[in-house]
């Protein structure tokens, strides 16, 4: 594997950093978890990077870690958020074959969000009916549409409602919501991502939430998709985005789970890690606490729909000393038995999903 990352540039002593304390929790055990762990994810960037667990709160810390003044050369060919927000489904693909039940899935999928995510209705009858036959259906929009109010419920209190997505990606998330008639404004790192979602007319910042310093109670909903895993002070970042909600606003966040049962199955060639952009993996229960700590009272983890092919052929292929690339799911039979053995148990014990998904109130 250390082949395909031999043409990169190495990290000079001066731009790495050793984080004494866990920026999940803020407490200083931190033990050995794996070392000798390289960017098996993209190629980017050169380094064997060693991860340590919290002895307080279990959750993984790349240390040592590029200062963050230099971690920017991690990303050069680095995915937007919104591809993989679409790519999730396998079954989705299948589907897109089969026309006739495509069909019926969309009609069912149009219905349902203009009952749930528009108007706030209860979902008609026949539509529940489809839904209680295909579950998995149902989770797939709910997580395009991020779990969020229905708009109708703002513009009962005469509220246009503002929604603003950190690392929004390729502005494919804020699309949708505009859609729905959400005022939406997002913000990221990727010049290239921003460009992108400027010529679709999206407003987007280049940076993160630094942009809005200063500032408070704007939006009604922040979302953060697989973003606070490269945030290297985490607390800051949530009491910031407490601080920009307004009262009884939302805040939506979902990050890789360090005690999914891909991770215990492939260890540092789990696809969760991607070091050295993943500094920080949390557990459900160190969010939660991340969370309360920055200031929010309510928080809820949220039904997601595991995906497992793909997280675990991502991992066979990383483990196998190939890039994984764009693959969604697995080959082989034996692979195909694993991925049922884990949703069967990710289902019993949500501890063990591949992701955490959740949401939290500001009082
Ligand atoms: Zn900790």
């Amino acid at each position: 594997m250390s082949n395909l990352l031999k043409n990169k540039s190495t990290w000079l002593q001066s731009e790495i950093e050793t984080p004494l304390a866990c920026s999940a929790c803020g407490k200083t055990e931190l033990l050995p978890k794996y070392t000798g762990v390289e960017d098996w994810t993209f190629g980017n960037t050169a380094g064997s990077w060693s991860y340590k667990i919290c002895s307080n709160c279990a959750s993984l810390n790349l240390a040592p870690r590029p200062k963050e003044e230099f971690i920017g050369r991690a990303y050069t060919s680095y995915y937007t958020h919104g591809a993989s927000d679409q790519n999730d489904s396998v079954a989705t693909k299948t589907l897109k074959r089969n026309k006739p039940r495509k069909k019926l899935r969309d009609y069912f999928k149009k219905i349902y969000v203009r009952n749930r995510y528009l108007l706030g209705k209860e979902t008609p009858m026949l539509t529940k009916i489809y839904f209680s036959w295909k579950p998995n259906k149902q989770l797939e929009i709910d997580q395009l549409y991020r779990h969020v109010p229905a708009l109708q419920h703002y513009v009962n209190q005469g509220v246009s409602p503002r929604l603003l997505d950190v690392g929004c990606g390729d502005g494919i998330f804020l699309e949708r919501m505009a859609e729905l008639g959400w005022n939406v404004l997002g913000c990221d790192f990727d010049v290239k991502a921003v460009r992108g979602c400027k010529q679709k007319g999206l407003v987007v910042e280049l940076g993160g939430l630094e942009k809005f310093d200063g500032e408070q109670e704007l939006f009604e909903v922040i979302t953060m998709s697989h973003v606070i895993e490269h945030v290297y002070q985490p607390l800051k970042m949530m009491q910031k985005a407490m601080r920009l909600l307004k009262p009884g606003g939302i805040l939506w966040c979902e990050t890789p789970n360090a005690n999914s049962a891909i991770h215990q199955r492939y260890g540092s060639y789990w696809r969760g890690l991607e070091a050295p952009r993943h500094v920080i993996i949390f557990t459900t229960e160190s969010l939660k606490t991340l969370v309360k700590n920055a200031g929010f009272e309510e928080v809820h983890p949220l039904q997601r729909l595991n995906p497992t092919e793909k997280i675990l052929a991502a991992s066979e292929e990383m483990a196998n000393g190939r890039l994984p690339g764009k693959i969604y799911r697995v080959r082989s039979r034996a692979l195909k038995k694993i991925a049922k053995q884990i949703d069967r148990t990710a289902f019993r014990c949500p501890e063990a999903k591949e992701f955490i998904t959740l949401c939290a109130i500001k009082a």
